[in-house]
């Protein structure tokens, strides 16, 4: 199989496996847990932050900062493409009682900032209280600016506001920019790291903050069935994650490039390349083609993607140049029918 559907299909690496096999475990609802312990300690040090907490899945982080954030009736402004406005099956509203406020994101991902002034509400009894900003980096594989991260960071504190980051995929953001992650997330006052996706632990993310908000966020995350118990487990694949696989993704950004300029010279495609930032390349369909006929086609000579109006592929560490190469074969085969 050659499975462009999303990074989150990389398997756990042998070294995984065996910290896997290895890890000293506790309870981790009592804090118990040494290689968690461990995981959060390390995050937050590499991160700058003073505390971590290791959450089941970035849904799952997400909604806890947004639940220690906020109170009941509170609401947080986010992108209209934010995946924790639009792939988090409405948690925030759902459990938190937390209203959301979309706003538009520009073509590179960012949301005016004169959108986000323009959408905080005055202090009235007729307007949700409107307490925190949420970014996402990288969003749609584009990177968010520094400078634009400044500038946010610069407007919340203005205006009262916390700052949250999906990071999900912020060590992509840091790899293709070439800096540390901790330069992306010294801007904000939570950050959460997907660990599953392209640094290829099995399961589990981090959320990054002060002491007082992972304090309650490991409340909630009790509340909400996550207190996880031998834990473990999974923190020695997931601490792996963070120190061996952060600069490998540049092999996939490389990849992802090589991709998009490969189906670029397809007439049946159009790619902006502009928008190939990182790991993810969209391919905008030309003319008549039935795309969806096409995946299924693909998918019978094992190679998976996501295609409904435009094509979407990810790169990861489970494909290699050749894969992308043995892909674009079969589909210039498919085409020429
Ligand atoms: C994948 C993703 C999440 C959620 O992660 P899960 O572990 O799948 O719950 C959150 N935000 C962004 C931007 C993501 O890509």
């Amino acid at each position: 199989m050659i499975d462009f559907r999303s990074d989150t299909v990389t398997k756990p690496t042998a070294a995984m496996r065996a910290a896997i096999g290895a890890a000293d475990v506790g309870d981790d609802v009592y804090g118990d847990d040494p290689t968690v312990n461990y995981l959060e300690d390390m995050a937050a040090d590499m991160f700058g932050f003073d505390a971590a907490l290791f959450t089941s899945s970035g849904t799952q982080a997400n909604l806890l900062a947004l639940m220690s954030h906020c109170e009941r009736g509170d609401e947080y402004l986010c992108g209209q493409q934010a995946h924790n406005y639009r792939f988090e099956g409405g948690g925030a509203a759902v459990l938190g009682s937390i209203q959301p406020q979309p706003l538009n994101n520009q073509t590179d991902g960012s949301i005016l900032l004169a959108d986000i002034e323009a959408a905080i509400k005055p202090d009235d009894v007729h307007f949700a209280r409107t307490r925190l900003l949420s970014l996402e980096n990288t969003i749609g594989g584009k990177v968010l600016p520094q400078s634009y991260l400044a500038d946010a960071q610069a407007l919340a504190f203005e205006r009262g506001l916390k700052i949250h980051l999906d990071g999900a995929r912020v060590a992509n953001a840091a790899v293709a920019q070439n800096i540390p992650i901790a330069d992306i997330t010294q801007y904000f006052d939570s950050v959460s790291i997907c660990l599953s996706k392209g640094l290829c632990a099995p399961v589990g993310s981090i959320l990054l903050a002060d002491e007082r908000l992972i304090k309650k966020a490991r409340r909630w995350r009790k509340v909400l069935g996550g207190g996880m118990r031998q834990a473990g487990i999974l923190a020695a694949a997931a601490q792996l994650a963070l120190t061996e696989q952060v600069e490998r993704l540049a092999e996939d950004h490389d990849n992802a490039a090589y991709l998009a300029s490969q189906l670029s010279t397809i007439d049946c495609f159009t790619v902006d390349m502009s928008l190939v930032q990182t790991n993810m390349v969209f391919a905008e369909v030309v003319g008549e083609l039935d795309i969806t006929q096409v995946a299924a086609q693909l998918k019978q000579k094992g190679i998976l993607l996501s295609a409904s109006k435009t094509l979407r592929l990810v790169t990861h560490a489970d494909i290699t140049r050749a894969d992308i190469d043995c892909f674009i074969r079969e589909l210039k085969i498919i085409l020429a029918r």
